[in-house]
């Protein structure tokens, strides 16, 4: 059996011309979404996300900022600027792009944006929200994860779904997405047992790890929907997943790929909060 394809490309461009019609509503009332990214020090892979995220946002449509600033910044003018896009009516939502240099505490300045415009879903109002079912802004991986099984109309009620890793961006949250929908969920960890033994059992897996060949074929019941959240580089220096791709889409019956999955999906989510921000703010 060869698994069907969930391409985050095709989904995400489906997912972004949607945005963009309602960018032009919205303009035509006067309102332009606007995201305010911020980033600390010279990261190189967060100078390709943050570059991603602000052409995204020009492809849809949208008013976006992008301010660099040196790892010298302290956390008082970090706290000072984002003080500053609360204020700003411009502004539908504020990203402050992880890692931030050791002498910031990431989550004092997670906590300082204002939830309204949390549009990465990180604050704990956000949290809060997701997990008592309230309106918020869901993280924008696990959300884009639950968009792509969405667009193969899988019912999730009842199904037993393995989120393996319990990350506060990426694997709490799903579970907590998959569990809204009803599924019988477990998540996995580093000081998880016999993971095969809990991954054979699963309707639904999600690899959320940062390791190559985590999940393997013979892990895999004939049939599981397999999303590989993953980013990690193989031998050759390329992109990968946590999925052992080319054995398992032997045994699932869906897969997503990486690069092209998740990854898109994840910046395409990004657009859609910032958009319903700009909508719930009018
Ligand atoms: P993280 O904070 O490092 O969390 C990794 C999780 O995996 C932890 O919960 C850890 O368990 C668990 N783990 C580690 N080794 C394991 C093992 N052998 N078996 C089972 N679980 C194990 O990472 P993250 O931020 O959640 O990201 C996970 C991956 O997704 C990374 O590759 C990251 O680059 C990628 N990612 C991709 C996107 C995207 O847009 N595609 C977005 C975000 C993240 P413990 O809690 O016990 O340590």
């Amino acid at each position: 059996m060869t698994a069907q394809l969930i391409d985050g490309n095709a989904l995400s461009r489906q997912l972004r011309a949607d945005v963009s019609a309602r960018v032009t509503a919205l303009k035509t009332q006067g309102i332009t979404p606007g995201l305010a990214v911020i980033l600390v020090g010279e990261n190189p892979a967060s100078q390709v996300y943050v570059r991603n995220k602000v052409k995204a946002c020009e492809d849809t449509g949208m008013h976006s900022v992008l301010e660099r600033w040196p790892a010298t910044m302290t956390e008082a003018e970090l706290l000072a600027r984002v003080e500053a896009l609360n204020a700003d009516a411009t502004i539908h939502g504020i990203l402050v792009q992880l890692p931030l240099p050791a002498h910031i505490d990431a989550q004092k300045v997670i906590e300082a944006i204002s939830p309204a415009k949390d549009v990465d879903g990180f604050h704990i109002a956000s949290a809060g929200a997701l997990m008592t079912g309230m309106p918020g802004f869901w993280p924008c991986t696990p959300y884009g994860c639950m968009k792509m099984l969405e667009s193969i109309g899988y019912d999730l009620k009842g199904k037993h779904a393995v989120v393996i890793g319990r990350s506060n961006i990426v694997g709490k949250p799903m579970a907590l997405m998959l569990l809204q929908k009803n599924a019988t969920v477990t998540i996995c960890h580093s000081a998880t047992k016999d993971l095969k033994a809990m991954t054979l059992q699963a309707d639904v897996i999600v690899a959320a790890v940062g390791k190559r060949n985590v999940l393997t074929a013979d892990m895999v019941k004939p049939g599981a929907v397999v999303i590989d959240v993953g980013m990690n580089r193989n031998d050759e220096g390329k992109l990968c997943g946590d999925v052992d791709f080319e054995g398992v889409k032997e045994v699932a019956g869906y897969i997503t790929p990486v690069p092209g999955g998740v990854g898109p999906m994840t910046i395409t989510m990004l657009m859609v909060n910032t958009l319903e921000s700009a909508e719930r703010m009018k």
